[in-house]
């Protein structure tokens, strides 16, 4: 029998149906269309996925199906298996998907495809995400481009006119999508659009002055961060929605604060897709040969919360349980991890990835190597966990919420119980090391070494040597690397 001739959109972290230009131009052909997702175990058994983001995608998908005919069904497998499996029921005249600037995982992976459809004579055609550019020569124009990208007309689908396959009955389906937990953001473009309008709206009021504050920003930060992270909003849709909320409202300063914001997103990932190796090496490699001992205890006492800093337990310990945690205390996390614990910043990167539901391989790579100051660019920035915690939980209601072990001390105790003298000891029932883990390290010290260590790299012959070559590639004419 002759097999029928289909085209593919192949949905990867896009999970949305507007603002979708692979979708768009899939249309454009007159072919029917397999809406397709693949649930990858290769990518699910990597080190930087979690459950969270699999729960994520599920819910995700589930808000698509509402507006399809034809649900989106997902497949389980490797992508090139799965497509082979589909050559031989359909004739497959194109893959209609974005770019994704992902792990090394999936960039291999995609490689793979681009080789497999060739060799197939299937057109795989991949288009821009987000207004980052693959093989970027030139840094110079980056974000005027990104500017007419964002004021670009959407790129919306008649969804009336969409011609639907299904997957093929005999294919090996994914059904094993987490239930939803009500700790985490729900999936889903409908929740990422009330997420944003209300922020819009009403929470954005307090945006600028509370977002370094672990508890207020939980509210006064717009929280879109998972739904752009899996492409249920387009950074086109939230940045059109901003103007016109900005027009509306006259909020200028708030949300002038928040746009700069999703500058940063696109300029990150722009970073890291013409860079990849930031994925597992120092950016500069001058500072390769310092925090070469990894410390278990040192790493699991920071992943378990258990470090005694009060701060820094609370965050590993909400973010472990929400995945989310604002930008100032990822910052502190890290700082503490590379800075006061001497740790490399590769040995908490996966643990971190896991815990964001919003993790973005383009962002937090670069991020991560910014905090613990090996790119050699930027100023150091070591976090005093204690200070942070004195300026940023005042109260320390965030500390007692995570850290109910404290929550009986008073103020300032609950952010330093090393002060309590033993006659306090006896009075609120706390005993050092058994009520709550004793000090991992004096913070004063370690900042102290970090600094000096620090500042002798910076102006090391290793690391100088490499500044000029990082500040071309990521500010000036530079090619980019994929
Ligand atoms: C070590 C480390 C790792 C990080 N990893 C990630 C990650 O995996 N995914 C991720 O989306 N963000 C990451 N960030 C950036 C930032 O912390 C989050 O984007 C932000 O906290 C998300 O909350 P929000 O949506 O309420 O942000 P808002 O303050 O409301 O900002 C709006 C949007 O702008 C973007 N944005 C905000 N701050 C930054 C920033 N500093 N850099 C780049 N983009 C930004 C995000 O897309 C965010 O959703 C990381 C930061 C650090 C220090």
């Amino acid at each position: 029998m002759e097999k029928s001739e289909i085209a593919i959109v192949w949905f990867k972290r896009d999970l949305r149906l507007m603002d979708h230009q692979p979708l768009c131009e899939a249309m454009k052909l007159d072919l029917p269309l397999l809406l397709l997702y693949v649930v990858e175990p290769s990518v699910c058994a990597a080190p930087d996925f979690d459950v969270r983001h699999l729960r994520f995608t599920g819910a995700s998908i589930q808000d698509m199906n509402r507006m399809l005919s034809i649900p989106i069904r997902p497949l389980e497998g490797e992508m090139l298996p799965v497509l082979e499996r589909l050559c031989a029921q359909y004739t497959i005249r194109s893959v209609y998907a974005h770019m994704e600037t992902g792990n090394a995982i999936t960039f291999t992976r995609d490689r793979s495809v681009h080789s497999y459809c060739r060799e197939k004579g299937i057109s795989f055609l991949e288009f821009p995400s987000n207004g980052v550019i693959r093989g970027l020569k030139n840094r110079k124009f980056f974000h005027q481009r990104w500017e007419e990208t964002m004021r670009m007309p959407l790129m919306d689908p008649d969804l009336r006119h969409l011609k639907q396959v299904d997957v093929p009955p005999d294919m090996p389906l994914f059904t094993r999508f987490p239930a939803a937990d009500p700790r985490f953001q729900p999936g889903g473009t409908s929740v990422g659009w009330r997420y944003l309008d209300s922020f819009l709206t009403d929470r954005k009021r307090r945006y600028s002055r509370d977002i370094s504050k672990p508890l207020a920003a939980r509210k006064s930060c717009s929280r879109i961060s998972p739904y752009l992270a899996w492409g249920n909003l387009s950074m086109r849709q939230v940045y059109q929605r901003t103007l016109a909320a900005m027009e509306q409202t006259g909020d200028r300063h708030n949300l002038r604060f928040f746009i700069s914001r999703l500058h940063w997103h696109c300029h990150f990932i722009q970073k890291f897709e013409s860079e990849c190796r930031m994925e597992v090496e120092n950016l500069n490699p001058g500072f390769d040969h310092i925090r070469a001992v990894i410390d278990p205890d040192r790493i699991r006492a920071w992943e378990e919360g258990s470090t005694g800093y009060p701060l820094v337990d609370a965050c590993i310990r909400c973010v472990r349980a929400t995945g989310y945690l604002n930008f100032r205390m990822r910052s502190m996390l890290v700082s503490f991890l590379t800075h006061h614990l001497w740790q490399p910043w590769q040995a908490g990167a996966h643990f971190l990835a896991r815990q964001f539901l919003d993790y973005e391989p383009g962002i937090h790579y670069p991020q991560f190597q910014m905090q613990a100051g090996t790119m050699g660019v930027h100023t150091i920035r070591i976090y005093n966990p204690v200070r942070q915690s004195h300026e940023q939980d005042p109260d320390a209601v965030f500390i007692r919420e995570w850290v109910p072990e404290l929550a009986a001390l008073p103020l300032p105790f609950v952010h330093e119980p090393w002060l309590l003298t033993p006659l306090e000891q006896e009075a609120f029932g706390f005993i050092p090391g058994i009520s709550y883990p004793k000090r991992i390290v004096d913070a004063e010290v370690t900042g102290r070494f970090a600094r000096e260590e620090l500042w002798k790299m910076k102006s090391s012959d290793a690391v100088r040597k490499a500044v000029p070559g990082i500040l071309k590639k990521h500010t000036s004419g530079s090619p980019g690397k994929r």
